[in-house]
């Protein structure tokens, strides 16, 4: 027998008043649980004013980020065609299709010219909203047509990773992507063009395991999870306790697998300056990226 009883009903909180602040005006950060005004998240680069924790960001915001001003996206049309007619719990079509509406993109990577601090750079950026960041057959040929379109232009190139892997909706087609994407790296590395790869929270699986772990550089944003498998997984198959921060950028950094752990505020300041480094050369503002592409792209 319970000791005290509620003789009456508890009082409940009213349901029709609507609550005084506005959705999505803040946000509690995972990092130090304070809570941010989602307007100083925005200007402070979705990195959080506190604790310098970085927020998961979109491809557009990243491209913003990294580009002076206007740049021109490539291959803007290419969607899957679901080649093997998946269906897991829906089938893939719909999840396609629902996809797209809700974040307004074909595919998980926007490919991009224009210029970083002056240098006329091709860049890729990944999107985790999408499937997960997920590279199926899209991913894997836009990034290719992007690094033969800058092989052919003599820009370099730089991948942001963001990916939960390859897309398993699409099977041995999207491991396939691996490969392609490295040979055409590897042509790039042969027109002795840069490539710097950006590994953001979370690069995981085959991208990890292709063209994120190939930079000239490989730089990653702080505390970002990268690795191949999961940890659940290696501690399964090794039967042993990982270590603390294990497939952290800063482990990973320490174990020698990454060049340089940078915040994402003073990302696109390395890049440009690595790009320097590596022989890149400011363009003049009169040439036109748009006519450019325009001369060399493949019908598609
Ligand atoms: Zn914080």
């Amino acid at each position: 027998m319970a000791w005290f009883k509620k003789a009456r009903k508890p009082i409940a909180a009213p349901t029709d008043k609507a609550s005084r602040v506005p959705e999505g005006l803040m946000v509690k950060c995972p990092g130090c649980a304070q809570i941010i005004y989602n307007k100083d998240l925005t200007t402070n680069l979705n990195v959080c004013p506190k604790c310098a924790h970085h927020f998961r960001v979109s491809a557009t915001d990243r491209l913003r980020m990294l580009f002076d001003d206007a740049w021109v996206e490539q291959d803007q049309g290419l969607v899957s065609t679901d080649p093997l007619g998946f269906t897991d719990t829906k089938p893939y079509r719909s999840r396609l299709k629902a996809t797209m509406d809700a974040t307004g993109l074909k595919d998980a990577v926007i490919t991009a010219v224009g210029t970083i601090d002056g240098v006329q750079t091709m860049v890729a950026a990944m999107d985790y909203e999408f499937i997960g960041g997920s590279m199926g057959v899209v991913v894997g040929e836009k990034i290719t047509r992007a690094i033969e379109r800058a092989t052919r232009s003599r820009w370099p190139v730089v991948i942001v990773c963001c990916s939960g892997g390859a897309r398993m909706m699409e099977g041995a087609l999207s491991l396939m992507q691996m490969a392609k994407v490295c040979g055409a790296l590897a042509r790039l590395g042969r027109a002795r063009l840069p490539y710097i790869s950006v590994l953001t929270d979370p690069t995981t699986g085959g991208v990890t395991a292709s063209f994120a772990m190939l930079g000239d550089l490989n730089i990653a944003e702080p505390k970002a999870l990268i690795g191949f498998a999961g940890p659940r997984v290696i501690e399964q198959t090794i039967k042993q306790t990982l270590p603390e921060g294990f497939q952290r950028s800063e482990f990973l950094l320490d174990k020698g697998m990454l060049d340089l752990i940078v915040d994402r505020r003073e990302m696109r300041s390395v890049i440009a300056n690595a790009l320097r480094f590596m022989g890149a050369t400011r363009t003049e503002p009169t040439e036109s990226p748009a006519a450019s592409v325009a001369a060399s792209a493949p019908q598609l």
